[in-house]
C-alpha cells in the first residue's frame, strides 16, 4: 500500500471490461486509456490477460501493453495469467505483478481456464516455482483471486468452507497474496464480511489481497463497505463499469471506478485519485470504443456542491 493513500483502487477495465465485450479495442486506444487512468491518479491497472489469442483475440496485444505501461511513473502494471504458459509470456514482457484466477467452482473452472480447482492450484504452484527460479529482484509478485468465491452462474452456491480451504492451499502453493472474487455478482454484504474474516484468519492479514466485485445485482458498493469493515483495503473496479454481461441486457460489469472513488473519498478514505480526471477518462475510453455502453451514477450528475476530498489523517 503506497503511504499517501488509505485504499488502493485497482483498475481492471482494460482486462475484465474488455474481455466481456465483443469488440476489440485497438492497442493505441487502450494505451491512451491506460495513460488517462494513470494521469487521474490510479496506481494499479490490470492491463490485459496472457490468455491464448485464439480464445480471446481482444487480449492479443498484452505483451505490448505491459511493455508500454511499464514506462508510466508510479504505476503498478498487473497482468492476468491463467496458466504457466501465460506466466512465461508475462515475465518475458516485463510484468512485475501477475494475477491468477483459479475458480472455486469445478464447472466454472473447467469452462473458464480448462482446469478443476485442484488442477488450478497445481498451476499456481508451477507459476510460483517459475518465479522462484528468477533472481530475487526480478521476481514478479503472484497474486491470486479465487473466482466464483461467492457463487457460480453454472453451479449456484459454492461451499464457503471449500473457498477458505482453497485459500489455505493456495498460500501453501506459494501465492504472495490471495483475494476473493465475486465473478458472478452473487455476493451480499453479510457474506462478504463473513468470508473476508475467515480468509484473514486462514492466511493471515499480510497475505490478504483485495475484493474483486461485480455490480450485476446492484450490491457492489454495499459489498465494498462490508469489506472495508473487515479491513480489506484493495478493490478492483472498472471505469464506467465497462463489461456487463452479453446474456443480461443492462447488467453492469465490475463496480464503477468513478462511483467507488467518490464513495471512498466522501467517507474520508484517501485514494489519491482525481474524480474529475476520471470522468474525463470516460471520453478517452469511448473514443476507442465508440457507442459502447458504460455506466456510473456520479458521472451522470457530477460531484455534490461543496464536496471535499479526504484529507491526510493521523495514524488510524
Ligand atoms: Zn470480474
Amino acid at each position: 500500500m503506497p503511504q499517501n493513500i488509505d485504499v488502493l483502487v485497482s483498475e481492471v477495465g482494460p482486462r475484465d471490461g474488455l474481455q466481456s465485450i465483443k469488440r476489440t479495442m485497438p492497442t493505441k486506444a487502450k494505451l491512451d486509456w491506460i495513460q488517462a487512468l494513470a494521469a487521474a491518479g490510479l496506481q494499479e491497472i490490470e492491463v490485459g490477460s496472457f490468455v491464448s489469442p485464439r480464445l480471446l483475440p481482444q487480449m492479443a496485444d498484452c505483451d505490448e501493453l505491459v511493455k508500454e505501461s511499464n514506462k508510466i511513473k508510479n504505476l503498478t502494471v498487473l497482468a492476468l495469467v491463467p496458466n504457466l504458459k501465460g506466466a512465461e509470456r508475462a515475465i518475458a514482457a516485463g510484468a512485475r505483478k501477475l494475477t491468477m484466477p483459479p475458480s472455486a467452482s469445478r464447472t466454472h473452472g473447467l469452462n473458464n481456464i480448462g482446469k478443476t480447482p485442484e488442477e488450478a492450484i497445481d498451476e499456481v504452484k508451477r507459476v510460483c516455482a517459475l518465479r522462484d527460479t528468477l533472481p530475487v529482484k526480478q521476481r514478479p509478485e503472484v497474486e491470486v483471486g479465487i473466482s466464483t468465491a461467492f457463487g457460480c452462474t453454472l453451479e449456484g452456491p459454492v461451499s464457503e468452507d471449500w473457498v477458505i480451504e482453497m485459500a489455505g492451499l493456495l498460500a501453501k502453493a506459494g501465492a504472495d497474496s490471495i483475494g476473493l472474487s465475486d465473478t458472478s455478482g452473487y455476493a451480499n454484504p453479510n457474506q462478504i464480511k463473513r468470508m473476508f474474516r475467515r480468509l484473514r484468519n486462514e492466511i493471515g492479514p499480510e497475505k490478504m489481497a483485495g475484493a474483486h466485485l461485480h455490480n450485476t445485482r446492484g450490491q457492489g458498493l454495499a459489498n465494498v463497505v462490508a469489506a472495508l469493515e473487515e479491513e480489506v483495503t484493495t478493490f478492483d473496479s472498472s471505469l464506467g463499469g465497462l463489461g456487463g454481461c452479453p446474456y443480461a441486457p443492462g447488467a453492469t460489469g465490475n463496480i464503477v471506478t468513478e462511483d467507488l472513488v467518490f464513495m471512498l473519498e466522501a467517507m474520508g478514505l484517501r485514494t489519491g485519485i482525481d474524480i474529475e480526471a476520471l470522468i474525463a477518462a470516460r471520453e478517452v475510453l469511448l473514443h476507442g470504443l465508440p457507442e459502447e455502453m458504460i455506466y456510473g451514477s456520479l458521472p451522470e450528475v457530477g460531484l455534490p456542491k461543496g464536496f471535499t476530498y479526504a484529507k491526510a489523517r493521523g495514524p488510524m
